[in-house]
């Protein structure tokens, strides 16, 4: 089963993949954790990368796409992954979409965590109070509107691209994270059953 999680920066991507990655054996594959990882090394993906993410600008797609199509070729990736911050563009989602096919896979849904931008400013501050020490350079309040922007402008029309191939399934991102969890797992549920 390929799953994408989908919604704004702060929206509890990385911590549902992670209920999902503990609970049905797939792999989380989070583009921002994989590029971070880069500039962490030092590689020319991280030196490309780096100014970029730290402005809140996207990377470019054959960047990204890049990095996903030599991570799906791990043998852990078959059994099934959550895409956690990938696709973030219409080209993305198509290379995605391509990519998968060439396996004989395919995304089988696309669970939206909806959320209001202002909430996520307020958890992106008390995320940065409660690690102090671990913030990202990304992570001031002026670089989180931005992000807020591009994924606006850049993103959300993905949303579109997944409600006309029947794949997307919305879930309340604003409530408590044990209830996100038990929504997203009754759509993961529902969609295995389906396959
Ligand atoms: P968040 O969801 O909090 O914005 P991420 O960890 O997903 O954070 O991404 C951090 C940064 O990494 C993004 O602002 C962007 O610069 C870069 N990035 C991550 N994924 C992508 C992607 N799929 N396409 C382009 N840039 C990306």
């Amino acid at each position: 089963m390929d799953l994408i999680l989908f919604g704004p920066p702060g929206a509890g991507k990385g911590t549902q993949a992670k209920v999902l990655q503990d609970e049905r054996g797939l792999v989380q594959l989070s583009t921002g954790d994989m590029l971070r990882a880069a500039v962490a090394a030092g590689t020319e993906l991280g030196r490309k990368s780096k100014a970029i993410m730290d402005r809140g600008d996207l990377v470019p797609d054959d960047l990204v796409v890049g990095i996903i199509a030599e991570r799906l070729e791990k043998p852990d990736c078959g059994k099934g992954v959550i895409f956690d911050g990938f696709p973030r563009t219409v080209a993305q989602a198509k290379a995605l979409d391509a990519m998968l096919t060439s396996r004989g896979r395919k995304i089988d849904a696309v669970i939206e965590l909806k959320v209001d931008d202002e909430a996520m400013v307020g958890r992106m501050e008390s995320r940065v109070r409660e690690n102090p020490g671990e913030a990202r350079a990304d992570d001031t309040p002026e670089t989180l509107r931005k992000r807020l922007g591009v994924y606006r402008q850049n993103t959300e029309p993905l949303l579109d691209f997944y409600r006309g191939q029947d794949k997307l399934v919305t879930v309340d991102g604003m409530a408590p994270i044990a209830d996100v969890s038990a929504a997203v797992r009754g759509v993961v549920g529902r969609v295995g059953e389906a396959s």
